[in-house]
């Protein structure tokens, strides 16, 4: 059984009060683990270990130092790869090959910003020939990083590695759901020699959050996950006026007009809404059809989704694993039974998969409600998990007004063989991703965010960086002379 521990100012400790949870496997729902459950109290000795940290010698660091740590925490999670996967799946009921995905990718980010770090350099501004006036870029201070169950090690790594590199010091707190990954990944910090309270661990529910929005040392919150808990951090963080990031939810439309690759635009229209069990911030679970292909599309989905090999993430033909607890399984299955009750068709799912061995466990089958419009409550409301809603749509005016008549704004996809109409949806879209003729694609190169309730900020790309920094303006007088202005 794993047991997992907090991470403060460089040592591994229980919680003050030797708070402990249970940790499922959404599978079978045995527990796997026993993880630390911090309270407020722990949060504020992890606060005041960073805090030290960056008011002591981490400040002193230099890019060089910081490039060549990410560079390391990349190469560690290489080395660890499988175990991490591993953890993952078992922890959040995704797919292996998903699971392995993440780890490329969170290796590629550390590296990214790595690269980013080291090219760091200011700016010297045009000025008098007696002065020296640069642009710095300096650490915010300690963030306090906050993440969902979701993607856990892959949200973690879109903050962990811009904060450390940009020189600030971190405390990190994990969805108490899927703490295990942040936790090994904890493990392989503590073998780099960095000093302590620069990068600590205090898993736990909401209140160790609330303690890090509230805190009046914590100079950034960084959040990724509900609009709910969004707005109570928002909230806390005026205490203070620290920095805010928030990454939150979606009601993403995928688009499909009549001119589409058709096959193309039907498979995607599976991988944008069942991935991970439709848990991704960025699911395309709101489908768009335009009316004259609108009754070949519903059943060419309706004849895919009885093939969808729904089983534990460990197998290899397994393409959907179960939602990842008992609360989001619930939530789902009443979205459903409300959009049937505003009148959507029922075409397939909506239920509990037959057979012994999803008896136990957070199962769905892959879900097709048809007929939707767009006042259903599933039409506007993210549903976050194995749900498709279809919707009918008359030209571009009409997708084009009903996509965007959401408070939501983070992704958006527009399947069309027509250029011209592709560009103008993706400039008229008020989303911060919008992609044509494909779904779900994201790099650390590329920055990613919403607009509207969907968040404030982005991560990834060099303003992914920027978040993390304060900018100076550093004006140095070489010669200075009495100005006389109010007498001699
Ligand atoms: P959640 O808001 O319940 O929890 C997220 C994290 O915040 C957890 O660590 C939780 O313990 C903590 N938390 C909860 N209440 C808090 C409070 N009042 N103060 C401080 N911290 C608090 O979200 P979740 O259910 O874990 O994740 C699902 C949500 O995350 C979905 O809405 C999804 O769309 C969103 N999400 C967004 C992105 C993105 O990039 N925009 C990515 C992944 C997930």
């Amino acid at each position: 059984m794993i047991q997992t521990q907090l991470y403060i100012d460089g040592q591994w400790q229980s919680p003050i009060d030797h708070g402990t949870r249970a940790i499922h496997n959404p599978a079978d729902e045995a527990v796997i683990a026993q993880a630390a459950e911090a309270t407020r109290a722990d949060a504020r000795l992890a606060i005041a270990a960073a805090r030290k940290a960056f008011d002591g010698p981490w400040r002193q660091t230099t890019i060089r130092d910081r490039a060549k740590l990410l560079n390391k925490l990349a190469g560690l999670i290489d080395r660890d790869a499988e175990q991490l996967a591993r953890l993952e799946s078992l922890n959040t009921g995704k797919t292996l090959t998903e699971s392995r995905t993440d780890m490329g990718d969170i290796a590629a980010t550390f590296r990214y910003f790595a690269g980013l770090v080291a090219s760091e350099s200011g700016a010297v501004n045009e000025a008098p020939h007696h002065v020296i006036s640069r642009t710095l870029r300096e650490p915010v201070g300690v963030c306090g990083l906050i993440t969902p169950w979701n993607y856990p090690l892959l949200q973690a790594a879109w903050k962990i590695a811009p904060a450390l590199g940009a020189g600030n010091t971190v405390v990190i707190k994990p969805s108490n759901l899927t703490p295990l990954t942040t936790h090994h990944f904890t493990q392989l910090v503590a073998e780099l020699d960095l000093p302590p309270g620069v990068f600590n661990l205090v898993t736990g529910g909401a209140e160790v959050g609330a303690e890090l929005a509230e805190s009046l040392d914590v100079d950034l919150v960084s959040f990724t996950g509900g609009a709910f808990a969004g707005e109570s951090i928002m909230k806390a963080a005026t205490g203070n006026f620290k920095r805010i990031g928030l990454e939150l939810g979606g009601k993403n439309p995928n688009i499909v007009f009549a001119d589409a690759d058709l096959d193309a635009a039907v498979d995607y229209a599976l991988n944008a809404a069942f991935f991970h069990a439709g848990q991704v911030c960025s699911a395309g679970s709101r489908l768009m059809v335009e009316d004259s292909i609108y009754d070949e599309f519903v059943s060419r989905l309706a004849e895919r989704l009885p093939r969808i090999v729904i089983g534990n993430g460990f197998h290899a033909e397994t393409r959907m694993g179960p939602v990842q607890s008992a609360q989001q399984h619930e939530k789902i299955l009443g979205m459903v039974q409300a959009g049937i009750a505003e009148g959507a068709r029922l075409v397939h799912g909506g239920k509990r998969p037959a057979g012994d061995v999803f008896k136990k466990g957070f199962w769905l089958e892959p879900t097709l409600l048809a007929d939707v419009t767009a006042d259903m409550k599933i039409a506007k409301e993210e549903i976050f998990g194995p749900v498709i809603t279809a919707e009918r749509f008359r030209g571009e005016a009409e997708a084009l007004r009903a996509a965007n008549d959401t408070p939501y704004g983070l992704a958006a996809a527009v399947w069309t063989r027509d250029l011209d109409k592709a560009n103008r949806m993706s400039r008229a879209l008020r989303f911060g991703t919008v992609w044509v003729n494909d779904y779900h694609p994201y790099f650390p190169e590329a920055p990613w965010g919403g607009y509207k309730a969907s968040g404030i900020g982005r991560e990834l790309a060099r303003i992914g960086l920027d978040e993390y920094t304060e900018l100076k303006h550093s004006y140095i007088n070489l010669a200075p002379k009495a100005m006389g202005w109010f007498g001699a």
